[in-house]
């Protein structure tokens, strides 16, 4: 390898299989109910796939980051959707690199059996949005618990996880403190929290998320679920960030690659005035760009990745992953719909399912905005804008 990132073809091949058990008619139906795909959860963990960033002696695979990575493109390629799961790898990070001996003896090895799922962030709220050190929610200590008020809004997976992992804040904000300061992490074992001061409501959104708002009401959470030192839960959310944006970069790539399958193979196949649609260059242009910017994300994921693996911070190269990756893929995915005409649109072709699942990653985990501000000041030393 030139660049010394592993590309992992026989963890490729072994998910692509599993993968093939969950064709597009699973996902269409489970679409139209907006259901969670627990078998397809269910298989991927059975065989291991969610915990291969977990270490060995934890009962995980102890691999690299380049692995979770070719799991995610590889299901996304597939035509599945990691959002059912995708967090799980990257959450677990949290616990690993800041919780104690004890938590990661209790935690992680029921993780990687699949016999607790940490599918559950909530760091977002509705009336903070990105500027995350805003946020309101409040966990107070009171003996030997921290009792939780506030809001949590598109907390994905929360009603099919049993652990969530929680920002509040535990020191109210004063005055010539740091913003960022004051917060804290807790593992909230939602299993025991549901109906005692935890209420989950799903929102429904353009594509099948499981996402919900989170409410607490004076939850008691032990302090003995507190993650890291007291106040220093923003920074241990922002190590976790590069994995994240890469880990949804490789999804990104996935289906960028599914979309143009899809597209090239119909561009070859439908005939139109006696030839096929591939033929004008009219069909074929925006295929091939769509194919040499996923080529270009592709790169970057992996400078991204050889970057991370070799311990480096590359908040850059992570950031521009993610949105050279997601615009790759809603690139692909409108290049998709449009070859295919009119059929693009049907249900039963599943691209406008994947259009729809897609789109999301401009926005989430981090809108395009925010790494173009990201970018402006870290890299190109701009002022800061906001
Ligand atoms: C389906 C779904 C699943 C999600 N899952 C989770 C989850 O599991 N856990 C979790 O914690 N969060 C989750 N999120 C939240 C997601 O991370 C946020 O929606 C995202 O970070 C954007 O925040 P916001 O929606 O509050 O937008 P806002 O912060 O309100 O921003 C709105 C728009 O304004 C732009 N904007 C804001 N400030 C600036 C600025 N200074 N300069 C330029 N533009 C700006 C943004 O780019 C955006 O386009 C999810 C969101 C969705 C939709």
């Amino acid at each position: 390898m030139s660049d010394s990132v592993e590309t992992y073809p026989e963890i490729r091949e072994a998910v692509a299989k599993l993968c093939a058990r969950f064709p597009g008619s699973y996902w269409r139906a489970l679409d139209r109910d907006m259901a969670y795909p627990g078998a397809f959860v269910d298989a991927l963990t059975e065989a291991g796939w969610l915990s291969v960033l977990i270490p060995e002696d934890y009962g995980g695979a102890g691999l690299p980051l380049s692995a979770a990575a070719a799991v995610l493109e590889e299901m996304q390629r597939a035509g599945c959707n990691g959002g059912a799961c995708h967090a799980q790898m990257y959450t677990m990070g949290t616990l690993l690199r800041h919780g104690s001996d004890e938590q990661k003896r209790r935690y992680l090895p029921e993780i990687a059996a699949g016999r607790l799922r940490l599918q559950a962030f909530g760091v977002t709220e509705p009336g903070s949005g990105t500027d995350t050190a805003a946020l309101k929610t409040t966990a107070r200590r009171e003996g030997d618990h921290f009792i939780v008020n506030g809001q949590k809004i598109w907390t994905s997976r929360a009603e099919h996880s049993d652990l969530m992992l929680l920002l509040a804040r535990t020191t109210p904000m004063a005055e010539g403190m740091k913003r960022t300061a004051g917060l804290s992490v807790l593992l909230v074992d939602m299993r025991a929290a549901r109906g005692n001061g935890l209420t989950i409501r799903p929102i429904r959104t353009m594509m099948n998320h499981a996402t919900t708002e989170v409410f607490f009401d004076n939850l008691r959470v032990p302090a003995e679920n507190l993650i890291g030192e007291e106040g220093r839960g923003f920074r241990y959310i922002l190590s976790g960030m590069n994995a994240e944006r890469i880990l949804i970069a490789a999804e990104c790539v996935g289906d960028a690659k599914w979309f143009l399958d899809k597209a090239v193979g119909y561009a070859r196949e439908r005939v139109v005035f006696g030839r096929p649609i591939g033929q004008n260059q009219g069909v074929q242009f925006p295929l091939a760009k769509a194919y040499a910017n996923m080529r270009a994300a592709e790169l970057m994921v992996r400078e991204a990745i050889r970057l991370y693996e070799s311990g480096a911070n590359p908040g850059a190269e992570a950031n521009m992953a993610k949105m050279l990756a997601a615009d790759a893929a809603f690139e692909a995915a409108n290049a998709c719909i449009q070859t295919h005409g009119g059929f693009g649109f049907a249900e039963e072709y599943d691209i406008e399912r994947k259009f729809r699942e897609t789109r999301l990653y401009q926005v989430a985990p981090i809108s395009t905005n925010l790494i173009l501000s990201y970018l402006a000041e870290h890299v190109l030393g701009l002022p800061r804008s906001y």
